[in-house]
């Protein structure tokens, strides 16, 4: 089984993690922008962890022969902070890295109209850099924040097959799917999603446009969820290939339209992976 986990927050994990996932089939991931727990005071530390998503911990990955990619923005919930708020400026400049293969995580936290503005200015950034975006839905009240994500997204002309709409589960699925945009889950051990019921998802709503993520990051999280949905699918009788598709092959289609998806060694076992990433960008 090889895993492509396109949402999961290294800068929180230990090396043991980074051991754990080789040894279970990750071999390329994407790392989203988000906040540090403690929150920020000013733009330079924003600019110091992005420089660390291109920098740093992609050479911490390569360590254990897992390609790293990220995405840079304004997280939802620091969009509220005004002393964060300066870092929109520096945002193009990341945007135009090798490594960062989108725009994200933005979205919705409380849906208040500092999160509107910085939302709408992030998801401009992503067509004038001609970038995808990974875009976060709020845990609270999730219908609604989903809802007016998509209204967002309409608005904003970016094309819905080059937003991935993230953290859904059955009560927000089904409009987003409707929406064209990509559907991202994030299994977690206690909330949110679980292997099972990502399985039963995938029987319903089919593998086109699904993305699996283990979304690990500063609460009780675990990397190898990702895996562990890939023997769920198998156990409840999906095939090899289905797994390798929503597994592999879908992140890999959604995050080559950047163009700059660099799998190079990670995938030399596979062409089938090689022509998605050059098709990525049609
Ligand atoms: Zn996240």
């Amino acid at each position: 089984m090889r895993i492509f986990d396109p949402h999961i927050h290294m800068t929180s994990r230990t090396t043991d993690d980074y051991e754990r996932m080789a040894a279970a089939g990750v071999r390329a991931l994407v790392e989203p922008a988000f906040w540090l727990g403690q929150p920020r005071t000013s733009a330079g530390s924003f600019t110091d962890y992005f420089d660390a998503l291109v920098g740093w911990e992609p050479y911490r990955a390569s360590l254990f022969g897992i390609r790293h990619h990220a995405t840079i923005a304004l997280n939802p919930k620091e969009a509220n902070d005004p002393r964060c708020r300066e870092v929109l400026g520096e945002l193009p400049r990341y945007l135009e890295k090798d490594g960062v293969v989108a725009v994200g995580e933005v979205g919705y936290d409380s849906m208040t109209p500092e999160e509107d503005e910085v939302f709408a200015a992030q998801l401009a950034l992503a067509i004038e850099h001609d970038l995808p975006a990974l875009v976060h839905t709020p845990h609270r009240d999730k219908a609604r924040g989903t809802e007016r994500t998509l209204a967002v997204v309409r608005e904003s002309g970016l094309e819905p097959g080059r937003v991935a709409v993230d953290h859904l589960n059955e009560v927000t699925v089904g409009a987003v799917a409707e929406s064209g945009c990509w559907m991202g889950f994030s299994i977690y051990p206690e909330t949110k999603m679980t292997a099972e019921r990502m399985v039963h998802i995938l029987r319903e709503y089919g593998l086109e446009r699904m993305l699996v993520n283990s979304a690990a990051d500063w609460g009780r999280s675990d990397p190898l969820l990702t895996a562990r949905t890939g023997e769920a699918m198998l156990a409840a009788g999906f095939t090899d290939d289905d797994v390798d598709r929503v597994l592999w092959r879908n992140p890999v289609e959604f995050y080559g339209q950047s163009k700059r998806l660099d799998l190079s060694d990670v995938d030399a076992a596979d062409s089938f992976a090689g022509n998605s990433i050059r098709r990525g960008g049609s």
